[in-house]
């Protein structure tokens, strides 16, 4: 079956196509527009290339998964209709670069290919059984009601991590679960695997998770929250909010527009939003810069840590994503001075590792530090053929 996943933002429409069968998983073809006005006209475009260069005609494409951020009322694995365009635009002003787009990819598909299926994957989707305490607020009921939770994201990176950790860890029980766990629900095992999940990249979120399944995550209510992001704030008090708004004369819309594409990195260090440019100023002596790297892997450090204290426990600690996987001196200070916690980082292996999976801790650690390269996409794909097969 030739699924196509779809990657949309305001400007851009990136995309996979992946033949997925029982025993198959090949990715067919990629590609993507920048700064584009008509996400209609590059999904076109796509498909009259993809059909020149003999890879699928459109009427081959049997479904096209979306990687939805949120949903205001709705998660998981769904179909892609009204519901779900409803949902995306009941929270466009939590998630403004991805949910319109979203919204609009959606809609553009059906009209262009009218016969795939569509399939949305929330990216909250993998946090529907963390425990109530990790997921609410202690806010009004109001608030709770009109949507006001900690969603989390990241969901389908996590959940490649949950079950290739397991694999690495010789754990195919696990493995298994996870892989089914939109289809089948969760289970339970005898035998406890416990990982912490950094995904550190553009954007960044630390999870926990039990047996395949997720006890909280950093990101909260919208992907403003957690660790500090490339441009986005991270965790910020509410109470700062208003203040800046009044001390610095700006509306509420503007304070939190700063928050949203001012902050983060590039907030701090002033040097930009990549981590590679922010790292070489704190090493020329930037100390803007400096402090930048610094809050950041406090912030990865302290949400690593209040999962640990609820999962109790851990087996694997493990690095995805582009920061994760690329800079050995960040796996280093994250894991500083943790060896009695059982975290025991191999400097060598550490230093030599990227650009694949590598078990980066020493033989006599505790707890496996893994790197394990993010592979949302592919999961994605299996999501939609799961789904589209239980659906035929
Ligand atoms: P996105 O979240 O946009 O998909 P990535 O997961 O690629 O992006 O993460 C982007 C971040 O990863 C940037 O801050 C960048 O500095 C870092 N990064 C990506 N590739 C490398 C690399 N080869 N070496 C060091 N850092 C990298």
């Amino acid at each position: 079956m030739k699924i196509l996943v779809a990657n949309l933002g305001s400007t851009s429409f990136k995309f996979r196509l992946f033949e997925m069968g029982e025993d198959e998983e090949s990715q067919l073809a990629e590609g993507g527009y920048e700064r584009i006005s008509d996400h209609g006209e590059a999904i076109r475009d796509a498909l009259v290339s993809l059909e020149n260069d003999g890879v699928a005609s459109p009427g081959e494409i049997e479904a096209v998964g979306f990687k939805t951020v949120l949903g205001r009322g709705l998660s998981g694995c769904v179909e892609a209709g009204d519901e779900v365009i409803e949902a995306l635009e009941g929270f466009a002003d939590v998630a403004p670069a991805h949910n319109p787009a979203y919204a609009d990819g959606i809609r553009q598909f059906r009209e262009i290919l009218p016969e795939a299926r569509r399939v949305a994957l929330f990216e909250t989707a993998f946090y529907q059984w963390v425990p109530e305490a990790g997921r609410r607020y202690a806010i009004p009921q109001a608030w709770y009601d009109v949507g006001i939770r900690r969603h989390g994201f990241h969901g389908a990176s996590h959940k490649f991590i949950a079950e290739r950790s397991a694999e690495m860890l010789g754990r195919p029980d696990v493995a298994k679960l996870v892989r089914g766990l939109y289809q089948e629900g969760p289970q339970k095992l005898e035998r406890p695997l416990r990982v912490i999940s950094c995904h550190l990249g553009g954007s960044s979120s630390v999870t926990g998770i039990r047996n395949g399944l997720a006890i909280g995550t950093s990101m909260g209510f919208s992907p403003q929250s957690g660790v500090p992001q490339n441009n986005r704030v991270g965790d910020l008090d509410a109470g700062a909010l208003p203040y800046a708004a009044k001390a610095l004369g700006l509306t509420i819309e503007e304070a939190s527009q700063q928050l949203s594409s001012e902050s983060g990195l590039l907030g701090l260090s002033g040097v930009g939003n990549d981590m590679r440019d922010v790292r070489s100023a704190a090493l020329e002596g930037n100390p803007e810069a400096q402090i930048a790297v610094e809050i950041f892997v406090h912030e990865v450090r302290r949400w690593a840590s209040s999962m640990l204290f609820e999962l109790g426990g851990l087996e694997a600690f493990v690095f995805t994503a582009g920061i994760g996987e690329n800079n050995p001196w960040l796996r280093a200070a994250v894991c500083e001075g943790l060896e009695g916690l059982g975290i025991v980082l191999d400097t060598d292996r550490n230093e030599v590792a990227g650009g694949g999976e590598a078990k980066v801790s020493g033989e006599e650690s505790p707890v496996q530090i893994l790197v394990i390269p993010a592979n949302e996409e592919l999961v994605l794909a299996r999501e939609v053929y799961q789904k589209v097969t239980n659906l035929n």
